[in-house]
């Protein structure tokens, strides 16, 4: 996805996150019902399974059959336990491919969208082919390291500081 498409959608990301998670965990008579029922599917299929209801925003193009998710959440039940809920994490990390930038949640490839993960320890995309360093980079606009997303590193100290992951100038290129 280009980064003004990405930037156009942001903000409404963020917020209809949070108001999905409120209405799936909400008292309401409709929100208890579905956890009610979840956990009671949960419990009626016993320990082998988990239960999960999953809302997924997902940009969709049809032109290359890709799919491209930009909100994930949703609740799990497990053996008649109360649902918990849980969210992707779809921080965006941007990457230079072929010359233009396009920006993607972190663990998804940039050319076919398909999930791409640990991508420092795995540079090659298991479902398209395309490799870091190679056919790719990702680009740094910030500080925050691109392996843990918590700790900083920059060009001066490309060493971060919570994970010890080294900037590798080959995978990644600052912009
Ligand atoms: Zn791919
Ligand atoms: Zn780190």
């Amino acid at each position: 996805m280009t980064p003004d498409k990405y930037d156009a959608i942001r903000p409404y990301l963020d917020d209809m996150s949070m108001i999905l998670e409120k209405m799936l965990m909400e008292d309401t008579d409709n929100a208890k019902q579905v956890r009610y029922s979840l956990m009671e599917i949960s419990k009626a299929l016993g320990p082998d399974f988990a239960v999960d209801l999953n809302v997924v925003v997902q940009a969709f193009a049809s032109r290359d059959q890709r799919a491209l998710p930009l909100v994930e959440l949703g609740l799990s039940a497990t053996n008649g336990d109360t649902p918990y809920s849980h969210a992707a994490d779809c921080t965006p990390q941007r990457y230079i491919v072929g010359g233009s930038i396009h920006v993607v949640p972190h663990d998804r490839c940039p050319k076919c969208w398909q999930p791409w993960m640990n991508k420092f320890e795995h540079p090659t995309c298991e479902h398209c082919g395309i490799t870091l360093g190679r056919d790719c980079k990702v680009l740094l606009d910030r500080d925050t390291c691109p392996h843990c997303e918590e700790g900083q590193v920059s060009m001066r100290t490309p060493v971060c500081d919570v994970c010890g992951y080294e900037v590798d100038p080959k995978m990644v290129t600052w912009g």
